[in-house]
C-alpha cells in the first residue's frame, strides 16, 4: 500500500483525497466509527440539537412578532433520536464510500514495526503512513469522579429522558454549546469553572459577553471553584460539592453531570514508540507539511493538536495526503475562523484585542459596533450583541470579534479579507446588501479609530 491513513474522521478523508489525487494506493482504518468525531458526536450532532433549541425559542419568543404560541412541548427523546440516527447514517454513508474508493478496515491499527500495520490479524505493508487518530474526552482525576456517574460529549448522545439538572464541569466550547441547549430545553445549567472566565483563549470582552447573555437566560456560572466532594445518587443523579479559595463550599445536586474539561490527543496504542514519533503533552509534533520526526509518517487533525477544529482537521489532512504520496503541500493556518454556535453565537479570527494592542500600541485602531446598529438586526429583533474589528495604524486588518446574530456566517468576510490582504480601506467601501447582517463588517470598519 502507498498510504495507509489511521483512522477514518475528518483529516483522514481530506489526506485520503489527496493521496488518491496523486495516485496513490490508499487503505484506511478505523475502530469505531467511520466519519469520525466531527459527523458522529461532535460538529454535527450538536448542531442538530442547538437547531432543536432554536426552534424552541422561536417558539417561545413569537410573541415578539405579533404571532401568539403556547409553551412549546418537547419531545426530548425525539430530540436526541434525530440527532443520533442522522449521525449513525452518515457514518454508515461514509463507511460505504470508504470501501468503494479506498481499501477500508475495520479494527484498532497499530504499527507493529516501520513499514507495517497490524489491523486485527491481517498485517499491512505500507510505504507513509497517516496518522489521524483524533482525540478523546480529557476526564480529570478528580476523587470520586470514576464512582460518579457522569457524561462527556462522547457518550452523551443516549439519553433519552431530558433531565431537570445539568451540572457541567469546565468552561470551554463543548460546555456553552451544551448549556445553551439545555437551557432551550427546560434544563436548569450551572457551568463550574476553575479559572476566571469562560474560553481562557478567545477575547475576553467578547466571551464576558457571552457569559453575561447566557447568565441573563438563566444559566448559572462559578468561576474559580475546585471539586471537593462527588456523591453518586439514585438514577445517575449526583451531588457535586465545589470550594473557592476559603469561601463555605457550595453544593449542586445534578440529574446529569456532563464533563466538558477538553480533550486529549488520541496516541496510546499506536504503537509510535516503535517508529520513534516525537509526542508532546499538546500532540503529535509536527512540521508545516504536516511531517513527524519519524521519515514517511504524518500527522494530521486533532492528534497533531494544533487547533480542535474540523476545519483545521480537514486542511492538515490534505496537507498530510499529499506529501505522504510524494507531493509537496505546506499548512497555513495564519488565519482561521472560529465560532462558537451558543445563543448568542460568538465568532472570531486572528488576533484577540489584548494581542493586537500588544502589537501595534497606541495605533491599534477598533472598530465596535453594536448589532442594534444593524438594519437587517432590527428587522429581525435580533439586536443584543456588538462586533469589533482590529487593525494596525496601516490598516492591515488583524482580527475580529463578532457576538450575536448570525456570527459565524459573518466573520468568514473579515477572515476571507485576511486571507486576501484586504486593507481596513477595503473592508469600509465594499457594498454590501442592504438590509444584511453582512453590513455589520462595513460598519465596524468605518467605525474603526
Ligand atoms: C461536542 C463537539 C462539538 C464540536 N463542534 C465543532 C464545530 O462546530 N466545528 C468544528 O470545526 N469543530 C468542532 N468540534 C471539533 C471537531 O469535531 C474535531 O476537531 C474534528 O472532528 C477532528 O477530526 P480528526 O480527523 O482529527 O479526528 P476524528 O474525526 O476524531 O477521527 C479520528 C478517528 O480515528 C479513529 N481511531 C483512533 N485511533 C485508532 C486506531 N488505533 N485504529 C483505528 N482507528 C482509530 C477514531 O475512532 C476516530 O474515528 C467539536 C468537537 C466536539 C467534541
Amino acid at each position: 500500500m502507498d498510504v495507509f491513513i489511521i483512522g477514518a474522521g475528518t483529516a483522514s478523508t481530506a489526506a485520503a483525497l489527496a493521496a488518491k489525487a496523486r495516485g496513490a494506493s490508499v487503505a484506511i482504518a478505523e475502530e469505531w466509527l467511520a466519519g469520525g468525531l466531527c459527523e458522529t458526536r461532535g460538529c454535527k450532532p450538536t448542531k442538530m440539537i442547538l437547531r432543536s433549541a432554536r426552534a424552541a425559542r422561536d417558539v417561545r419568543d413569537a410573541a415578539r412578532f405579533g404571532v401568539h404560541a403556547r409553551e412549546p412541548a418537547i419531545e426530548f427523546a425525539e430530540v436526541m433520536a434525530r440527532a443520533r440516527d442522522a449521525a449513525a447514517k452518515r457514518s454508515d454513508d461514509h463507511a460505504a464510500w470508504l470501501g468503494e474508493d479506498f481499501t477500508y478496515m475495520k479494527g484498532t491499527a497499530t504499527v507493529v514495526r516501520p513499514g507495517v500495520v497490524r489491523v486485527g490479524e491481517d498485517e499491512v505493508g505500507y510505504k507513509s503512513l497517516v496518522l489521524a487518530t483524533g482525540s478523546t474526552p480529557f476526564v480529570p482525576d478528580t476523587p470520586g469522579l470514576a464512582e460518579t456517574p457522569h457524561r462527556t460529549s462522547d457518550t452523551i448522545w443516549s439519553i433519552t429522558e431530558r433531565p431537570e439538572r445539568v451540572v457541567i464541569l469546565g468552561g470551554g466550547a463543548i460546555s456553552t454549546e451544551f448549556a445553551t441547549f439545555f437551557e432551550a430545553m427546560g434544563t436548569r445549567v450551572t457551568i463550574l469553572e476553575r479559572s476566571g472566565r469562560l474560553l481562557a483563549r478567545e477575547d475576553d470582552e467578547t466571551c464576558r459577553a457571552l457569559a453575561a447573555a447566557l447568565a441573563a437566560r438563566g444559566i448559572g456560572f462559578r468561576y474559580e471553584v475546585g471539586v471537593q466532594r462527588l456523591e453518586p445518587g439514585d438514577d445517575g443523579s449526583c451531588r457535586i460539592t465545589v470550594g473557592r479559595g476559603d469561601e463555605a463550599p457550595e453544593t449542586f445536586d445534578a440529574d446529569l453531570l456532563l464533563v466538558a474539561t477538553g480533550r486529549r490527543p488520541k496516541v496510546d496504542g499506536l504503537g509510535l514508540d516503535v517508529l520513534g514519533v516525537e509526542v508532546t503533552p499538546r500532540g503529535i509534533a509536527t512540521d508545516e507539511r504536516a511531517a513527524t520526526n519519524a521519515e514517511g509518517v504524518y500527522a494530521a487533525g486533532d492528534v497533531a493538536g494544533r487547533w480542535q477544529l474540523t476545519d483545521v482537521a480537514y486542511h492538515e489532512g490534505w496537507v498530510a495526503g499529499t506529501n505522504a504520496a510524494g507531493g509537496d503541500a505546506t499548512i497555513d493556518e495564519r488565519v482561521v475562523p472560529r465560532a462558537l454556535f451558543t445563543y448568542p453565537e460568538l465568532a472570531s479570527v486572528g488576533l484577540t484585542e489584548a494581542e493586537a494592542r500588544e502589537r501595534s500600541g497606541d495605533t491599534l485602531l477598533v472598530g465596535r459596533a453594536p448589532l442594534a446598529r444593524v438594519g437587517k438586526a432590527q428587522v429581525d429583533g435580533e439586536t443584543e450583541g456588538f462586533g469589533k474589528l482590529l487593525a494596525s495604524g496601516d490598516g492591515e486588518i488583524l482580527g475580529a470579534h463578532l457576538i450575536g446574530g448570525p456570527a459565524a456566517e459573518l466573520i468568514q468576510i473579515v477572515a476571507m479579507a485576511m486571507t486576501c490582504g484586504a486593507s481596513l480601506d477595503q473592508l469600509k467601501h465594499y457594498i454590501a446588501i442592504h438590509p444584511t447582517f453582512a453590513e455589520w463588517v462595513n460598519i465596524m470598519a468605518l467605525r474603526a479609530e
